[in-house]
């Protein structure tokens, strides 16, 4: 008789390319099942717009498991007891699963590892979320990275990462297995529903993912390398969703994207820039797995020291977009709106909270949590750190954006500020990022009324750089 094995879907939702699941339809019959564990993660238990994306990844598996005549098993509750009274009434002698990197991954592997070998059944993980496990890739002194530029020349000397498995030919098992309802789940927003327009906008799951990466290597790679600081053009990928819940594996992205070199030369500089992108996603994880603190930690302890202010009024102004800076306000508003932020714009709000607002990036951290669509552990993290300065290979803290620079530079003909902040559309472009310069008849011209339509700036940016820096200065004497 055929073995019987269960399939723990975890932030792999996807039948290609999934080594455990190929795995375990060659042993025999599957039963693929996703837990919903309430507990797991603590304070980083899944953002709202997170669950939103989780819900459709969901439908989407069940429909492809469905058409191989497999029925995907929803159930809740606490990861280790679920999975083991499922093999205990399956007969299931194997679980499989992808490797997870989160602080609190490892010991959970390890006790349902020791659960289920009590009972007789194995537990087999395999890589899957990453192109290098973050053990592989290693100083010459055999310690952890901590700058980008050789942790990823290391991982180029590395063999290339294995071509992606097909989806395998899978076994049903025939035995009626209870599972939960998805929608009581409750993991769509109800009351309002703010995530009506995203299903124009996003389409989560795995032919979604792949016809986003079709599209960018097809379509908009070439213009990456100059482009991809232009939050007007769609020059990325936004591919961060589908990465974030495994709709794709970082394995895909590689050999779709080393297949694209071949096919277009004269992009090639550009490929090789959206690839060190996927490695900075890499290096964010070779990072959280030898620093689990870093998502609640600064990674340079002498920032635990700085002097942060607390404003919650300044936080809201930053969070619902009406600080009276343009380009902040723009980026605030499209992550609130779509559940997306442009990396450009990202590095712009995040400077402003850390240094003009002088709030904590933990605050910003947390918000994004909330709201970002591909809200990642690691790189959330990460970026957060980079861009307060405290962080590994950071962005040193002098170094500070000038929104209105910012703004002019990557805005310049003002189309991406204009459609997220319309009150200072009609507004000409030499004041679309500083209004507050504008004569009044041009103000009155555009319809603008500082204050009163548009917020005046609530810190002017010299003074707060000149803050910023003084409040910096008072960690020196800890070097
Ligand atoms: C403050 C801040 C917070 C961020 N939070 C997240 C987050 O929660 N989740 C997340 O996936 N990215 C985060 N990023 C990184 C980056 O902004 C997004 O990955 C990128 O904007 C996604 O758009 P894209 O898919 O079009 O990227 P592309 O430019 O097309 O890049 C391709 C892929 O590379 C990865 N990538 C690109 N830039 C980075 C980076 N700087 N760090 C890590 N991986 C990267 C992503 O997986 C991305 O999909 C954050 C950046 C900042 C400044």
């Amino acid at each position: 008789m055929a073995d019987v094995s269960l399939y723990w879907f975890r932030d792999d939702l996807r039948l290609s390319d999934l080594p455990g699941l190929a795995a375990a339809a060659q042993a025999g019959h599957v039963i693929p099942i996703f837990v919903r564990d309430p507990d797991l993660g603590d304070a980083w238990r899944i953002g709202s717009a997170s669950q939103w994306w989780l819900h459709h990844s969901l439908l989407s598996l069940r429909t492809h498991l469905s058409e191989q005549g497999l029925e995907l098993i929803l159930k809740s509750g606490a990861t280790v007891p679920v999975l083991s009274a499922l093999a205990a009434q399956t007969g299931a002698t194997t679980v499989y699963c992808s490797r997870h990197y989160q602080p609190w991954a490892g010991a959970l592997e390890t006790t349902l590892k020791e659960r289920l070998s009590k009972q007789g059944v194995g537990l087999k993980r395999y890589p899957g979320t990453l192109l290098y496990e973050p053990e592989d890739v290693a100083t010459g002194g055999g310690t952890p990275f901590k700058v980008f530029t050789p942790f990823w020349r290391a991982c180029n000397r590395r063999p290339d990462p294995h071509q992606p498995v097909p989806v395998p030919e899978l076994t049903p098992h025939n035995d009626l297995i209870e599972s939960e309802e998805l929608l009581d789940w409750g993991l769509l927003p109800t009351s309002p529903n703010w995530a009506l327009d995203w299903n124009d906008l996003w389409h989560p799951g795995e032919a979604g993912a792949q016809t986003a990466l079709t599209q960018f290597l097809d379509h908009h790679v070439q213009d990456y390398g100059d482009g991809r600081d232009i939050p007007a053009e769609p020059n990325t990928s936004k591919l961060s969703p589908y990465l974030r819940f495994g709709n794709l594996s970082p394995r895909q992205v590689w050999h779709a994207a080393q297949a694209s070199k071949l096919e277009r030369p004269e992009a090639v500089g550009s490929i090789e820039k959206f690839l060190s992108e996927i490695g900075w996603r890499e290096f964010c994880y070779h990072l959280l797995f030898h620093f689990p603190t870093m998502p609640d930690e600064a990674f340079n302890p002498k920032f635990s020291f700085f002097p942060w202010d607390d404003d919650p009024e300044r936080l809201i102004a930053w969070q619902r977009g009406k600080t009276g800076y343009p380009i902040v306000d723009a980026g605030m508003r499209e992550l609130w709106q779509t559940g997306f932020m442009h990396n450009r714009v990202r590095m712009v709000v995040a400077s402003f909270l850390t240094k003009h607002l002088l709030l904590n990036w933990r605050a910003g951290e947390k918000w994004f949590w909330d709201c970002l669509l591909d809200a990642d552990i690691a790189s959330n993290a990460c970026s957060w750190q980079w861009v307060g300065g405290s962080g590994a290979d950071a962005s040193p803290y002098f170094r500070i954006f000038n929104p209105i620079t910012q703004g002019e530079k990557f805005d310049k003909a003002g189309t991406y500020t204009r459609r997220w902040v319309p009150e200072v559309a009609d507004l000409p472009d030499k004041y679309l990022h500083k209004p507050w310069e504008a004569p009044d008849d041009v103000l009155s011209a555009a319809g603008v009324r500082l204050g009163e339509t548009y917020p005046l700036p609530i810190v002017d940016h010299k003074t707060a750089r000149e803050a910023a820096l003084s409040a910096y200065g008072t960690l020196k004497s800890l070097d």
